[in-house]
């Protein structure tokens, strides 16, 4: 193969980085964007806006530069004293699509998952036990992914709280087992979210 221009080489195994882009999709992308050199300025500036995307100092869902906390923990309407428990931002946004949910969230940034080396202390866990020992919070569901390492770390979390005197309930069956709650339609997650029961 004729060796590329390094700035295509580059940009080719850069895509090729990304979840479920492999090499023959990173090449197409490459010489895409080559014959769109408007669409590859704009997708350069929105890749450089991400640099000032931060993390909300209380629910370390993602928000913008400038603002320590979030849209949603900014928010005087949505309810405090509920926090529901998620494994991504984009859980976040499938559960704001929705729509029904008012309380407010907490991001854990992963799940507990001893094969991948993913222990409590690497995610948010110590935060949200902050944030339920300080504030008024009277309810936390737990919405990790109806998978193994969800359902486990969810009774992790579970085992932490219930001592701390707050209601823990956990999203009903329904959601697709094994599948993400960014998959899942609204009406499923309305569901999952009316249904949802109190963690015994
Ligand atoms: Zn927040």
């Amino acid at each position: 193969m004729t060796a590329l221009p390094p700035a295509l080489q580059r940009l080719m195994e850069t895509l090729e980085r990304l979840p479920g882009i492999g090499p023959k999709s990173a090449a197409r992308l490459t010489f895409f964007l080559l014959k769109q050199p408007e669409l590859a300025r704009t997708l350069a500036e929105a890749l450089q806006a991400l640099e000032a995307v931060t993390l909300c100092q209380r629910c370390f869902h993602i928000t913008e530069a400038g603002q320590p906390l979030c849209a949603i923990c900014r928010d005087p309407n949505r309810d405090a004293s509920t926090i529901c428990v998620v494994e991504e931002p984009l859980d976040v946004l499938a559960l704001e699509r929705a729509g029904v949910y008012q309380g407010v969230y907490h991001v854990l940034h992963g799940v507990i998952s001893p094969v991948e080396g993913v222990g409590p202390e690497d995610l948010r866990i110590p935060e949200l036990l902050d944030r339920v020992t300080q504030g008024e919070v009277k309810e936390v569901i737990l919405a990790t992914n109806p998978s193994l390492e969800g359902d486990a770390t969810a009774s992790y979390l579970a085992s932490l709280l219930k001592p701390l005197g707050v209601r823990v309930t956990r999203l009903a069956q329904g959601l697709p087992s094994g599948g993400d709650l960014e998959y899942a339609d609204p009406l499923t997650l309305v569901r999952a979210l009316v249904g949802r029961q109190e963690v015994t």
